[in-house]
């Protein structure tokens, strides 16, 4: 056996006497190791040997499934926190009505690689990309290709442009771009892939119930699984998103619903009737006013566990641990400032946060035959969490210890499909810097657009 180098791993990769917090119920948590053959989660157990694998030392570390983030605007990458203390006026104004509109090809594919190589430094290895940047067919091409450089395994979520956004937003008639027929037949035709497709609809919050129909009906008739963004502030009892595609027979165990602060509890029940899924944005949700509180405690109430995700790193930083802890900060906040609508909901520990950010992220995501638990059989979608260091050290609960105090850096160690993304500390993709420079080259050039008024 070689013991673990600077450079990556090629070949098999065998993780000794490390804890595994699997997500897999059938295992739970236990002081073992685990074998990464041909890509895939060979074995689980104690003394495993394996003649030419690479092996990590796992004194000290945790090893957890990848995280799952269920929505991202990925292509928003080079403009990270630019906008922090946003409120939704201010969003609208600088990403959909100044910002989008000027995005070329170029500025696509490095935002979703910089969004992509920085949620992998983070140990998110899968990614649902809400791509509402399909200005053209290059736009849909780009970010695709970037998906696929970067090593991540993506979900693109075909969404719709970012110009004219008053024809694609706020109840717009327009039906979904068809365009997503040629990426379905062209482009991303494989569903065994490392980046598969799915559609990022509107839904009838953002667009009409009639309008939503028709998008389902593409989206069902290609074969893919459909998102929405439901329960969005005043809109969510104004025009209740899942109410009315339940109303109108439309719901199903393919859809996910992302954000649901404002959706009522009859129509949280309906969501969890039909079996479909929920992410909670809720980093975004407690700093972005208006939005509506985290809907974590009361998806929980209705027997829904939901999945996580970042939203925009324009608004916040793009890892899991915040995440994490804002979904539990929201809530208890929630507790104390209005007791009489939290003192009935149930409350969520560390271990739960964990499993809303892997395995029920990839249930969301209609990925859980292949990642989301520390599974023989699946595929190497693992991260190595050193717990020896002096944010950690001493840790009395592994989880705890993870959710309260981990930041992207102490993921050591990154492998999607048993590749490793980052390995020793470090990202192995080999042109960071020309990513670096070509990032700064399009956030420049954006952030130098005179503002368009409202
Ligand atoms: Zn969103």
């Amino acid at each position: 056996m070689t013991q673990q180098t600077n450079s990556a791993p090629t070949g098999d990769v065998l993780i000794k006497n490390a804890h595994l917090l699997t997500q897999d119920p059938d295992l739970g948590e236990l002081v073992g190791d685990l074998l990464v053959r041909d890509g895939k989660i060979a074995e689980i157990g104690t003394d495993l040997s394996a003649e030419g694998a690479t092996v990590i030392d796992g004194t000290d570390r945790a090893v957890l499934p990848g995280f799952v983030d269920t929505h991202r605007h990925t292509w928003q990458g080079a403009v990270r926190q630019t906008g922090i203390g946003w409120d939704f006026g201010a969003y609208r104004q600088h990403i959909q009505l100044t910002w989008g509109p000027e995005y070329t090809p170029e500025d696509v594919y490095v935002g979703n690689m910089v969004g992509a190589l920085g949620a992998l430094d983070a140990g998110i290895t899968t990614l649902r990309d809400e791509s509402h940047i399909q200005n053209s067919p290059a736009h849909t091409d780009e970010a695709i290709r970037a998906l696929q450089d970067s090593g991540i395994r993506g979900v693109f979520a075909y969404g719709w442009p970012s110009i004219d956004s008053n024809k694609w937003m706020l109840r717009g008639e327009a039906t979904h771009p068809e365009d997503i027929r040629r990426v379905r037949e062209q482009v991303l035709t494989e569903d065994s892939a490392r980046v598969t497709l799915q559609a990022m609809l509107r839904g009838p919050e953002l667009s009409t119930t009639e309008v939503s129909a028709a998008d389902l009906g593409l989206a069902r008739d290609l074969g893919i699984r459909s998102s929405m963004h439901v329960g969005n502030g005043p809109w969510g009892p104004q025009f209740r998103g899942i109410g009315s595609l339940g109303e109108a027979g439309l719901l199903g165990d393919d859809l996910l619903f992302i954000h649901c602060c404002t959706s009522d509890d009859e129509e949280l029940k309906m969501l969890a009737d039909c079996g479909a899924h929920a992410s909670v944005s809720a980093a975004i949700e407690a700093v972005l006013p208006g939005l509506g509180a985290p809907a974590t405690g009361r998806l929980l109430k209705f027997g829904i566990r939901p999945s996580l995700s970042v939203d925009t790193e324009a608004t916040v930083a793009g890892d899991m641990f915040n995440v994490m802890r804002a979904s539990l900060t929201a809530h208890n906040l929630g507790v104390s400032l209005v007791p009489d609508e939290y003192a009935d909901l149930p409350t969520f520990t560390p271990r739960d946060l964990l499993e809303f950010a892997t395995i029920a992220g990839a249930k969301a995501s209609g990925l859980d035959d292949r990642t989301g638990s520390l599974t023989v059989g699946k595929d190497a979608d693992l991260i190595v969490f050193r717990l020896d260091e002096f944010t950690t050290v001493p840790s009395a609960d592994i989880a705890a210890s993870i959710v309260g105090a981990g930041h992207p850096g102490n993921v050591e160690t990154v492998l999607v499909a048993g590749k490793a993304a980052k390995w020793n500390g470090r990202l192995t993709h080999p042109d960071l810097d020309a990513i670096r420079a070509q990032a700064e080259k399009s956030r420049d050039r954006l952030l130098a657009t005179p503002l368009v008024e409202g």
